[in-house]
């Protein structure tokens, strides 16, 4: 059976580029964590996995324990960092399946720590220090007394030192610079205390990008990796040659002309002014393509911009095609990607909608079949 003409499709060969392409800008010295985490941004985490990989991934970073499993499952040997920590109840599972860690609960290294004992080995952890981003990590002021309850567990081996910049892309870097100094006075508490982690890591894309003295000798990169730059990265220094991963695609499912003065969709919040060809297309909501991009959204067909009129419902999407006479039936429309001289990228829907590229490519949801392109 044929399906529902509705796909994702991910270039594996501009997964392979970006990921060399970062790799040359951070240099030889650090290592590249990639970010897998939703499923990839919504990538598709398998085949993702594999490609990075094979073109120089030294580390995958992931939210979750759940999301590690998966990828040591896929055959993934590399090093996997679990980026949200571990609950206590899956400290067996991160022993089982040699995950590290990121650590900022005395709960969980507890838990890790005696999990570590039973099978007898010692688990490399990575220190999580919160220098100004204000979720997961231990505060400076806390380090002490956290290092102080954290000495007897002796099957856990502190073997790096993390912290997260909130707002790397901001030309503004006084922020930055401070949460820079805090992790750096973190090290040296650290060092003092006899403590020798091997990794120093504290750059997502953005701070790999313009803050090399955030470098470190690990950085965990999501966003550039699936050529996301826009809304991401710092504007105005020089660009990293990366492209994006993700197209979203369908066909017109059903094509008619209608004179002025026909509302559109749901709530008729679009009227006709002039006689229009309307298309719809075999998208909506239920697939991520927002409700919030009625009336405002812009889709290419034959190479050329149409907008979406009236709501986006649930399972598909109008839009105008009046201007591109050539429209027809089947015909292929983009709503992500590239189509002759036409682009939409994520970063473009993502300002209609006020939100950022990464919400865009990780919200289309499962129902919509991935298509990957060696
Ligand atoms: C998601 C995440 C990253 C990757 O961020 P990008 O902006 O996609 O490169 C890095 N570090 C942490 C802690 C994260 O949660």
């Amino acid at each position: 059976m044929s399906a529902r003409p509705t796909w994702v499709e991910i270039s594996l060969a501009r997964l392979a580029a970006n990921c060399r392409a970062v790799k040359q800008l951070i240099g030889t010295d650090t290592q590249l964590m990639a970010v897998v985490k939703a499923d990839a941004y919504g990538h598709g985490a398998p085949r993702c996995a594999q490609v990075l990989a094979a073109a120089g991934a030294d580390w995958f970073g992931v939210a979750l324990i759940e999301e590690a499993l998966e990828l040591r499952a896929d055959g993934i040997t590399q090093p996997i960092f679990c980026l949200g920590g571990a609950w206590p109840e899956q400290a067996e599972t991160v022993i089982r399946h040699q995950l590290t860690p990121a650590l900022f609960t005395i709960e969980s290294a507890a838990a890790l720590n005696h999990a570590a004992q039973q099978s007898h080995q010692t688990l490399a952890v990575h220190l999580k220090v919160d220098t100004g981003m204000g979720r997961y990590g231990v505060p400076l002021a806390d380090l002490p007394a956290f290092l102080d309850a954290f000495s007897p567990f002796e099957h856990l081996r502190i073997d790096g030192l993390m912290t997260h910049l909130a707002n790397a892309d901001d030309a503004d870097h006084a922020h930055t610079n401070q949460q820079i100094a805090a992790y750096q006075t973190a090290w040296q508490m650290m060092r003092a205390r006899g403590y020798q982690p091997t990794w120093q890591h504290l750059a997502n894309s953005a701070a790999a990008h313009g803050h090399a003295t955030a470098r470190g000798n690990l950085v965990r990169v999501g966003a550039l990796l699936y050529g996301l730059t826009g809304d991401v990265l710092q504007r105005g220094l020089p660009d990293v040659n990366v492209q994006p991963v993700l197209s979203l695609h369908s066909r017109i499912a059903f094509l008619k002309t209608v004179p002025a003065g026909v509302t559109i969709g749901y709530g008729a919040t679009f009227t006709t002014t002039r006689t229009s060809r309307i298309a719809t297309i075999p998208i909506g909501y239920a697939d991520g393509y927002r409700r919030d991009l009625s009336n405002r959204g812009v889709v290419l067909i034959r190479g050329a911009r149409a907008p979406i009129v009236g709501r986006v419902s649930m399972d598909l999407t109008m839009v105008d095609a009046t201007d591109i006479p050539a429209a027809a039936f089947g015909d292929e429309v983009v709503l992500l990607g590239e189509q002759g001289a036409a682009t939409m990228r994520a970063e473009e829907l993502a300002a209609l909608l006020d939100t950022v590229s990464y919400e865009v490519v990780t919200g289309i949801s499962a129902r919509v079949p991935h298509l990957y392109r060696s």
